[in-house]
């Protein structure tokens, strides 16, 4: 997608990186000077003002993303067998995915070792929830701070909350069918706006990443930059082995179809998802290439492909239960289980509410770091490499959704006649 200025996003994004990494370096050079204050001055401005935005958007987009994500189960009634399979394969693939990141995480202590000061303040406002969560009482705490009175949730941006709430509302729209066509209609035109609203907001991306990444270098020790291109190599390898081991033995196990057979037949639609960070905008040719290649029947392919691209993310849910433990431990903090735990949970639902466009899993990422009491400001240490890694959980992300389609097919051919009367009723 060309901009305005004629580049494209991606090269704004890259230009930008290294122009901040430049005058970040230049501002070494002059610490304690009026340029370095004022300089420092005005980066925090318009780093806030990206981050803030991001803040924004984020209950909105979660909120309405969730909802169109679970009412376009519209037949959810007569495809009895069809989604409860599909939903139960993306929950189990997406679990596995959260417990690779995180164990991956762990395995090689990414962010280990050092002390990042430059969060300090906005750390201090959260202390007191890291402090009390402890591993008995979380479950209670969630509870608690989940159920609430929706209002109160959307205000204080509880996002897990919102959540919670927007599957309910999902839930009801499917299940109240016709009724509530016209709630659909807004739910989806409202999701419709929020994107539109999210692009805006990304074409500052390349102004917020530079600001953000000369704050970083200016200020913090340097050898944060080696750990960040650790934590990139760090997470990418885990979501290619996810990709290249994980879900092909799945897909034997359960699909009965040769790895082989899979690749080349998705082949394309892997390609594209690498290329344009969006399973969205890969959906029609996953489906393509689940049917005409991998022979899934066009009404299995067809359920289960759209609203994979909505909520089956395993790309991204991997690489949000990485990056908050990356971020603790840059911070020194070391999370307990309990805390672990909302982080997988969390990072689940980040995903689910994650829609299939390039970096929507950076948006939600910061609801998984406030969950355990990490400063939205974090994800300035991920924001550089965020387009980077984006491209390769998206193809995991495809991919799922293609696996899944696959043994969901399988799973329900036995009853093809039953169910070819359901969808035709
Ligand atoms: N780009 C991803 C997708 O479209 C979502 C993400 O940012 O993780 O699948």
């Amino acid at each position: 997608m060309k901009t305005w200025i004629g580049m494209s996003l991606n090269t704004q994004i890259l230009l930008a990186a290294l122009i901040g990494i430049f005058f970040g370096l230049l501002l070494r050079l002059y610490p304690d000077s009026v340029f370095f204050n004022q300089s420092i001055y005005v980066l925090t401005l318009i780093s806030g003002i990206f981050i803030g935005f991001l803040k924004m958007l984020l209950v909105p987009l979660v909120f309405s993303s969730i909802v169109v994500g679970v009412a376009s189960l519209e037949s959810g009634h007569q495809l009895g067998k069809v989604w409860k399979f599909t939903l139960m394969c993306s929950f189990v693939t997406m679990s596995l995915s959260l417990c690779l990141g995180l164990m991956c995480a762990h395995i090689f202590e990414v962010g280990k070792g050092l002390d990042v000061a430059i969060f300090q303040t906005a750390m201090q406002q959260h202390q007191p929830d890291v402090q009390s969560l402890d591993a008995s009482s979380f479950l209670m705490n969630f509870v608690q701070n989940t159920l609430i009175n929706p209002f109160k949730a959307f205000s204080d941006g509880n996002v897990l909350s919102v959540v919670i709430f927007a599957m309910l509302i999902g839930l009801a729209l499917v299940y109240g069918g016709a009724r509530f066509q016209s709630i659909r209609n807004l739910s989806q035109e409202f999701f419709d706006l929020v994107m539109l609203l999210v692009s805006w907001v990304m074409k500052l991306a390349p102004l917020g990443i530079l600001a953000l990444l000369a704050k970083l270098i200016a200020k913090e020790d340097l050898s944060i930059l080696s750990r960040v291109a650790e934590f990139a190599a760090v997470v990418t390898g885990t979501t290619i082995f996810h990709g290249a081991i994980v879900l092909p033995l799945l897909l034997w196990i359960f699909g009965k179809m040769s790895p082989f057979t899979f690749f080349k037949g998705t082949r394309l639609a892997l390609i594209t998802a690498f290329a344009t960070s969006s399973s969205s905008a890969t959906m029609p040719l996953s489906l393509k290439c689940a049917q005409e290649n991998l022979g899934v029947r066009p009404q299995i392919a067809g359920f289960v492909i759209p609203l994979g691209s909505h909520l089956n993310m395993d790309g991204t849910a991997l690489y949000e239960a990485a990056a908050a433990l990356f971020v603790a431990n840059l911070m020194g903090l070391d999370l307990h289980l309990g805390q672990q735990i909302i982080v997988c949970l969390t990072a689940m639902i980040a995903s689910l509410g994650a829609p299939g466009i390039p970096s929507a899993g950076m948006v939600t990422m910061i609801m998984v770091l406030q969950s355990v009491g990490l400063p939205a400001e974090a994800i300035a240490i991920l924001l550089p490499i965020d387009r980077i890694l984006d491209t390769v959980r998206t193809v995991v992300n495809v991919q799922g959704d293609m696996m899944v389609s696959v043994v969901v097919d399988r799973y329900t051919r036995t009853d093809e006649n039953a169910l070819q009367v359901r969808f035709d009723s």
